[in-house]
Parts: C-alpha cells; sequence; structure tokens
C-alpha cells in the first residue's frame, strides 16, 4: 500500500492533503532556509491520531518534519527534500482548566494569544509573550523553549511547563501530564522535549502553570547615554520594583529603522544612543505608577537617564511598545538576513556589542545592523542584512558567532539552532556534549525519521 493510503486508513481521508496549494503553504517557516513544498501534508486532529501517523511513518521509514505555526526562526520547521510534514494545526483544544489551582491542560497547536485571552477571562494569566503570539503555538513554544518579552521575571516557556505528553517517533506515548509543581520521581523525562526542536519527539498535550492576572501594567520608554547606563538604570529598577516585568533594550539604529518600517512618530524629538522599553505588572493602585516614576525620577536626577516618557494610558503604552513590536516588519524588510539572537554574560554584553558592531561595519558596510535585546535576560539581537549571496550570510555568522564564543556567550539564547545555526553549534557546545545529543536522537529514533539533519551537525 502507498504511504498516502496507509496514512489514510489510519487516520481518515481528510487528514491527509497532497493539494499543491496546502503543500505550499506548509514549504517554509519565518526563517531564510530555502523553501520546499512536502509532498504530503498530515493534519491530524487528536493526539491520539498523531501518534497513529507516527507509528505508520516508522513503518515506512518516511522523514517527517513537525510543524507547529511555522513563526521559528532557525529552519528547523522548514521541510527538507524527501520529507512529508505533520502539522499540528488542528489540535488546539483547551482540555482542562483548573481555575483553583492555575493550571491547563492544552493541545500543542493551540496559539499563545488563544491561550492568553481565554485565562484572562477567568482571572488568571500566561505571562509568556512574544510578537509571534498571534502565530505560534504553544507545542512549538515549547520546542523552542520561547522566551520573550517577560522572562525577567516569569522565566523562559521551560518555567511554565509542568507536564507534557510526548510522542515517539515509533509510537510509544510519554503521558507527563503532571499538575503538580513538586514532583521528584524520577529523572524528569519532559526537560529532554523542551527546547530540543522536535529532535526526539512529538508535543501532543502540554499542563501550563498560570500566574494571577496582574490587575494593571506600567510602562516607560527611558532615553540613555550609554549601554552602562543602561545596565546601571537595570540593576536599580530590579532592586527596586519587585513587578519589573520587561526590561527591553534598543540601540538608536534599531529605533530610527523600526520608526522607519512601521511608520511611527519618534517617542523623543532628539535621537539617543540607547533606549529601554520598562514594564511592571502588578495592582492596579497609585502605587505601582507612583513607584515607577519614583524610580524613573531618582535615576534621572543622578543622571543614569537623560529622558523618560511614562505612559497615562493603555492607549501610550501601546505606542511605547510599538518600536519594539516591529521586529516582524523588520525582518521582512531586511530579507535576506541574519537574524541573530545570541546570549552574552551581563560583564561581558557592552564590550561584546562594541566589537561586532566595529567588525560588522568594517566588513559589512553596505548592510544594516540594528542592535535590541531583552538585556534583563543577556539575550542579544542583531538584524544584519540585506546579503545578496549565501557566502556572504556565511561569513556574517561566522564573524558574529565566534565573537560571542570568545565573550563567552552562546549562539542561541531563544531561536534555537534548527538548520540555519548548525554548522556553529560546536562554538559553544563541547565535542563531549554533541556526542550525548546523537546517542540521545539515536536511542530515541533508531531510524532518524523526525526532524532530521536539525540542530546537531
Ligand atoms: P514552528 O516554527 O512551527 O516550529 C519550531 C520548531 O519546533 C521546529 O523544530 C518544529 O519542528 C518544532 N515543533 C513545533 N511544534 C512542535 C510539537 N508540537 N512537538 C515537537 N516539536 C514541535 N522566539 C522567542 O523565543 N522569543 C521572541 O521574542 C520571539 N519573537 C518572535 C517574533 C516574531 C515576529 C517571529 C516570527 C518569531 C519570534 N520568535 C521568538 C521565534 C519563536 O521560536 C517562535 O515564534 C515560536 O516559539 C515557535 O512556535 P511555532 O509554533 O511557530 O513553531
Amino acid at each position: 500500500m502507498s504511504l498516502p493510503d496507509a496514512l489514510a486508513n489510519a487516520l481518515g481521508a481528510d487528514r491527509v492533503s497532497t493539494d499543491p496549494a496546502v503543500a505550499d503553504a506548509h514549504a517554509a517557516d519565518w526563517s531564510d532556509a530555502p523553501r520546499c513544498a512536502p509532498p504530503l501534508v498530515i493534519l491530524p486532529r487528536t493526539p491520539e491520531e498523531v501518534v497513529r501517523a507516527l507509528a505508520v511513518l516508522t513503518q515506512y521509514r518516511q522523514p517527517v518534519v513537525v510543524q507547529g505555526g511555522l513563526t521559528g526562526l532557525a529552519g528547523a520547521a522548514t521541510p527538507q527534500a524527501g520529507e512529508v510534514a505533520l502539522s499540528l494545526a488542528r489540535l488546539n483544544a483547551l482540555e482542562a482548566f483548573d481555575t483553583i489551582g492555575g493550571t491547563v491542560t492544552v493541545q500543542a497547536g493551540m496559539l499563545l494569544e488563544q491561550l492568553q485571552t481565554h485565562v484572562e477571562a477567568e482571572g488568571w494569566f500566561f505571562p509568556l509573550d512574544l510578537g509571534a503570539r498571534g502565530s505560534c503555538q504553544l507545542g512549538g513554544n515549547a520546542a523552542t523553549n520561547a522566551g520573550g518579552n517577560r522572562v525577567v521575571r516569569f522565566g523562559t516557556m521551560r518555567e511554565r511547563i509542568l507536564g507534557l505528553e510526548v510522542a515517539l517517533p515509533d509510537g510509544t506515548v510519554l503521558p507527563m501530564l503532571n499538575r503538580v509543581t513538586k514532583n521528584t520521581t524520577g529523572i524528569d523525562l519532559k526537560q529532554l522535549f523542551i527546547g530540543s526542536e522536535g529532535l526526539l519527539g512529538v508535543i501532543t498535550r502540554l499542563v501550563l502553570k498560570l500566574e494571577p492576572k496582574p490587575a494593571a501594567a506600567q510602562t516607560a520608554l527611558c532615553a540613555l547615554g550609554s549601554f552602562d547606563a543602561a545596565a546601571r538604570l537595570l540593576k536599580t529598577l530590579r532592586m527596586r520594583l519587585p513587578g519589573l516585568s520587561s526590561f527591553e533594550l534598543m540601540w538608536d539604529d534599531f529605533m530610527l529603522a523600526a520608526c522607519d518600517v512601521a511608520r511611527l512618530k519618534p517617542a523623543f524629538s532628539t535621537r539617543y544612543p540607547v533606549y529601554a522599553l520598562v514594564e511592571t505588572l502588578g495592582e492596579a493602585n497609585d502605587d505601582a505608577q507612583r513607584a515607577l516614576e519614583e524610580a524613573l525620577g531618582d535615576a534621572l536626577e543622578a543622571g543614569t537617564i537623560d529622558d523618560v516618557i511614562v505612559a497615562q494610558s493603555l492607549e501610550q503604552a501601546k505606542q511605547l511598545w510599538a518600536a519594539r513590536e516591529s521586529v516582524g516588519e523588520l525582518l521582512a524588510a531586511t530579507r535576506p538576513h541574519a537574524a541573530f539572537d545570541v546570549g552574552v554574560p551581563m560583564e561581558e554584553m557592552e564590550r561584546c556589542v562594541a566589537t561586532l558592531r566595529a567588525r560588522l561595519e568594517e566588513k559589512f558596510a553596505q548592510q544594516k545592523h540594528l542592535f535590541f535585546g531583552h538585556l534583563g535576560d543577556g539575550n542579544l539581537h542583531v538584524l544584519s542584512g540585506p546579503y545578496a549571496d549565501e557566502a556572504a550570510l556565511l561569513d556574517v555568522e561566522a564573524l558574529v558567532y565566534e565573537t560571542v564564543r570568545d565573550a563567552g556567550g552562546c549562539i542561541s539564547a531563544e531561536h534555537g539552532i534548527g538548520v540555519v545555526k548548525r554548522a556553529f553549534l560546536g562554538l559553544t557546545r563541547s565535542d563531549a556534549e554533541l556526542d550525548l545529543m546523537r546517542k540521545l536522537k539515536t536511542a530515541i529514533d533508531p531510524s532518524n525519521i523526525l526532524n532530521s539533519g536539525r540542530v546537531v551537525p
């Protein structure tokens, strides 16, 4: 029996598509990895159907790429030649909501924004947040261990996950749907699958931890004279404001390009070297706003910040976030680009940024190099482009990753390795670590059918 027939038999004909238009919609993620339309797209509706599909694929030794919302920036969800696609898009149910304990059990294809909206209606809050919230799936967030704008207070996706259900390539199910915060019953196997980019298994269900919904957000945009001033401001705000939930840094070149691409009026009439977008989440009373204003007022007086705008309404807060939120448009406008999400230890950050900027401007004078990042997490983004040819892209990647290695950092702090960073993983992971990764992959997926060729060089 042909593979499409075997899959249709196991799942039902409407779960399997060979329609070129469907294939085209599943041909690429958000990265610049080359598009490749899969010959067949599997669209299961339940976790059980995912398991049945994997069992058939293993039987046929058919390579498969796992796809969530396709917003990944590392090319791991882009099909490679000969792979069929397994899309989680139809697995989007919220299965259980413990409104007393503050946990939800969801299927992996539920969109991040859907969950955020749903739980807020019950007074709860899912704090993971990123620009792709309207398209990325919770399974994809787990598989990439997504970070985003509020990690400084709430941690990455890993910290939100209490339990996972995972289907292994051979159709074995790991029902690790733990719902308690403390669980010390042996090796915590779910950690193997968080951030492993679909290499070891397909996440089908998640149990997620919620937070009480903050009654209000306070937002401010600070203009600063240097990176050093920004680092000092971060330290002060961390000490003084327990509700500090975001500290997003944008260098002037990023701000200029963001205002240009999103047609925004610059917030300040003068240009400054660096801007910090600050958010606190907490009570809906004047105290929180006053605490933020006092801390920023003191920083202004001490000369740490040069100017500041504190939002007085939700609308104004949205305007202050607009430049930071224009990353999607910037990514589209600089294609073909190299989009970096490196991690750099705080004490090395200033030197690393200066070295990177000097080297990039010297070697790639025709391109734009935009610097921004989640400073509270030591996560630096550089968007560099456009590049006309593949060789130049490899050169710029080598330049950035070697500089980051020399600073004691890591080549990805949130987007993952996928295919676009695979050749560089050895710069910041040892041979022994890479060897263990390969052994784990071989032990769990001996036929090497699942997301083959990603992550591990
Ligand atoms: P996909 O792109 O479909 O897949 C990503 C990887 O996960 C692939 O390896 C895929 O095989 C695997 N995968 C997907 N679903 C599953 C599953 N159910 N089981 C096993 N493996 C699976 N990331 C951040 O961390 N922080 C940010 O601030 C951030 N901002 C972004 C802003 C924009 C505009 C965009 C486009 C992306 C941004 N990202 C950010 C990238 C981020 O990785 C993704 O947005 C998101 O986490 C990926 O989810 P997805 O469902 O789209 O996954």
